[in-house]
């Protein structure tokens, strides 16, 4: 076994990063893995070499473009003269060893893929937001390690992320001429990429980026200006929470969360980010609200980044809208960032595809968390045929739903599904018909967070289920006697 096992300490490679404009590098092989590494060299402007007895498709096209040049013959060391790097990517192990040694002879910096003890240079994982470029290595030892952390990153950083570096590149004698001193002028930039203008530069013309940017460097003598990010958190499921909410919940100062945000989504959040439970009493929304309001204007006042997060999308149901609203009329800067809202996310998680082209073809999202807002729905509109009901906060209105649908025509036996605790390891699907809803939700006890969806798409669960446990039904004494008394206020055939 220990003859095996390695005796060599990995090297310590020196990171670098080489201006190869106009400079000649050799590449021998050009197959898939050749293009691979030949792609970054053009991009980085150097001239490329081709050494090799066929091309793969895409050097073709580089070669036939212009932007290469190929010989089609076999290696020879004079081929080495000018280049500055030698990229070795073919499987003949005795010519990468031959390119390799005479590579080394001639002092030009080689790199075989692959194999880190032929090479005398490797080409690092790349997160890649040019002119920003983050290069990571494990030295040849473990490169799926340094894919993996290549993975980690990129979730981290904003795509918009190169073109800030770019204007702030184009900005720098401007920058420095207005904060000559060197801390003000990294407070004020390191501000300026954590805050709500980063965001909103990505999406203005280079004129109005210009004018945004020059404001900004007008008011860099006053106190850093809070601001917040109304966030969805999806309806439980950590992995469902968009890589955005994730970037934000690492950068928080300070987290306002609903009740209904679970555990394993607040452990996204940075450790020492201060966090409020903002629970709302049903019956006391209004207050309670208002204090949401004026926590948020607080912290945002003290200059801090404030996430709002809440269950699922901020704008289903979740109030956003006046927040929104709040901010904006106490000038205090935002953003919003959607979540999966609680239909999607139950419908998926109980195989319930919410359309469906033989039973509907469009989908209604309703609420019913008190009895004024069940007198406003417009029941004709929601008991028609071919479309999929979702209601949200309804555990309380079975009855009533039930009631309005098969008066308004909707038939009893149209299919529901309640979904609890959707998306969670203790989800719960409960399937029957309109005519025992409440029975199935009293039967099985029902607690929220519960979604209701009703239409002939929710009898697909019974085969499409993935998720969890399959679905339960009413037993069928239970059922048999429910229907029966049924039958007399409404009967299965309306
Ligand atoms: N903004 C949220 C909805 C807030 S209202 C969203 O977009 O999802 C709260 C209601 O959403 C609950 O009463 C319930 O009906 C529904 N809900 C939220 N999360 C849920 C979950 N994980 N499973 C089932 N229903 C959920």
């Amino acid at each position: 076994m220990s003859q095996i096992l390695s005796q060599e300490a990995p090297p310590r490679l020196f990171p670098l990063f080489a201006d190869l404009r106009g400079r000649r590098v050799l590449v021998v092989g050009a197959g898939s893995v050749g293009a691979r590494k030949i792609e970054p060299l053009l991009m980085a402007g150097a001239r490329v070499d081709i050494v090799a007895q066929a091309l793969g498709e895409r050097a073709q096209g580089w070669v036939l473009s212009g932007q290469a040049q190929w010989r089609s013959t076999a290696f020879e060391p004079r081929h080495l003269e000018g280049a500055w790097l030698v990229v070795v990517a073919t499987n003949d192990e005795v010519l990468n060893r031959l390119v390799a040694d005479e590579a080394e002879r001639r002092q030009v910096l080689c790199n075989v893929v692959d194999v880190s003890r032929l090479s005398s240079f490797q080409s690092p994982a790349v997160v890649d937001r040019a002119p920003l470029q983050i290069a990571i290595s494990s030295g040849g030892t473990a490169p799926v390690l340094a894919r993996m952390v290549r993975e980690q990153i990129e979730r981290l950083l904003d795509d918009g992320l190169g073109p800030l570096a770019s204007l702030l590149h184009r900005w720098r004698d401007r920058i420095r001429q207005h904060l000559p001193e060197l801390s003000a002028r990294r407070g004020w930039i390191d501000r300026l990429l954590r805050g709500p203008l980063a965001r909103r530069l990505q999406a203005l013309s280079t004129e109005q980026a210009d004018a945004t940017l020059e404001s900004a460097l007008q008011a860099a003598q006053q106190a850093p200006r809070g601001w917040v990010s109304i966030v969805g958190a999806g309806p439980g499921d950590p992995g469902l929470l968009t890589v955005q909410a994730v970037r934000r919940l690492q950068q928080a100062d300070i987290i306002l969360h609903d009740r209904l945000v679970p555990a394993a989504v607040l452990a996204m959040a940075r450790r020492d980010a201060e966090r409020i439970e903002t629970g709302k009493q049903a019956g006391t929304h209004h207050t309670t609200q208002e204090q949401i309001h004026q926590l948020m204007l607080e912290h945002a006042r003290e200059g801090k980044h404030v996430v709002r997060l809440k269950g699922g999308d901020p704008f289903v149901f979740g109030r956003g809208g006046e927040e929104l609203e709040f901010l904006r009329a106490h000038g205090i800067d935002y953003e919003v960032v959607p979540g999966i809202t609680a239909a999607l996310a139950c419908a998926a998680y109980a195989g319930i595809p919410l359309t469906h082209r033989d039973h509907a073809q469009s989908l209604r999202i309703v609420t019913a968390h008190c009895r004024d807002s069940l007198d406003t729905l417009d029941w004709q509109a929601l008991a028609l045929e071919r479309q999929t009901l979702a209601v949200y906060m309804g555990v309380q209105g079975l009855s009533t739903f039930r009631q309005r649908l098969i008066e308004h025509g909707r038939a009893a036996t149209t299919p529901v599904a309640l979904i609890e605790n959707g998306s969670r390891p203790e989800q719960r699907v409960l399937v029957g018909s309109l005519q025992t809803l409440p029975e199935l939700a009293a039967h099985y006890q029902v607690v929220s967070p519960a979604l209701l969806l009703i239409g002939e798409v929710t009898s697909l669960a019974a085969s499409l289920h993935w998720f969890g446990q399959p679905p339960l039904q009413l037993p069928d004494a239970e059922r048999a006697r429910c229907e029966a008394s049924m039958e007399r206020c409404w009967p299965a055939a309306a």
